[in-house]
């Protein structure tokens, strides 16, 4: 399967910029690089990056998402963004980021809503799980991440889970360039795909697709990539330089 590598710019970048980004992005990018790439720009600019999208060399390989999206589809939210509104211009969302459950203190259970919002308008939800280090020094990791995406996951079913991503995103990795050890993100991916098998069934707990983020740079990129069972990554930071992002691309699938 071609592994998934999806850029989350967060709130940077003009639209001018984010034009320049991924035409710089194209232009390193090896014709041979074999993954998907979807880029999360700021909502101002999904427009016009979609259109330099459909001018690029390797525009077959990139998609486009939304760094978070309103669980309901229309109404009196006032600065929220609907997946009704933009069905037709992305096909991923992020869902449940930490940056979002810490500073915009989204629940668990609003993220469920988020989930099945993007679901009804044929978006694909990139859910983002993962525990804090206070968790994670008291031994909670496991838990924590089972205990999201029991509540996280509670409206779909397992026929929609092949139209999901999970992103294991430890709290105290993002941004902080202290990125997770290979081992122990393969051990969160086995729990991960353990839940799914223990709600939804064997068969989906091996198909769901999980991506690790993290402070993910080209130097480590490829220790995540080549875990079995890691069908990808979700990169912050890097995201935004083109010849990191380029080179995190061409390394994925090696
Ligand atoms: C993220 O924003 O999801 C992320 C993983 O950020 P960074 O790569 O900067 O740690």
């Amino acid at each position: 399967m071609k592994k998934l590598i999806v850029g989350n710019w967060k709130m940077f970048t003009t639209t001018a910029e984010a034009e320049l980004l991924v035409e710089r992005v194209d232009a390193k990018v090896l014709p041979t690089h074999g993954s998907e790439v979807v880029f999360c720009p700021p909502a101002t600019a999904l427009e016009n990056v979609k259109a330099k999208l459909n001018t690029l060399k390797h525009k077959q390989s990139y998609s486009l998402g939304i760094q978070n999206i309103y669980d309901q589809d229309e109404g009196p939210f006032t600065g929220e963004i609907s997946a009704a509104q933009v069905k037709d211009l992305v096909n991923y969302a992020i869902v449940g980021h930490s940056e979002r459950r810490r500073i915009f203190a989204e629940r668990d259970t609003e993220i469920a809503k988020k989930v099945a919002a993007c679901l009804r308008h044929n978006i694909t939800p990139i859910l983002c799980v993962g525990e804090t280090l206070a968790e994670r020094e008291a031994g909670h990791s496991k838990r924590v991440v089972v205990d999201q995406l029991t509540v996280d996951l509670g409206y779909m079913t397992a026929q929609e889970l092949e139209n999901i991503v999970i992103a294991y995103e430890p709290v105290w990795a993002i941004g902080t360039g202290n990125f997770a050890k290979p081992d122990d993100v393969r051990e969160m991916i086995g729990v991960i795909r353990g839940h799914i098998e223990e709600l939804y069934g064997e068969i989906h707990g091996a198909h769901v697709r999980v991506l690790y983020g993290g402070s993910v740079e080209p130097e480590n990129a490829r220790s995540y990539t080549r875990i079995a069972g890691c069908d990808g990554l979700l990169v912050g930071g890097a995201s935004i330089n083109y010849i990191k992002f380029s080179e995190i691309i061409n390394l994925s699938h090696r």
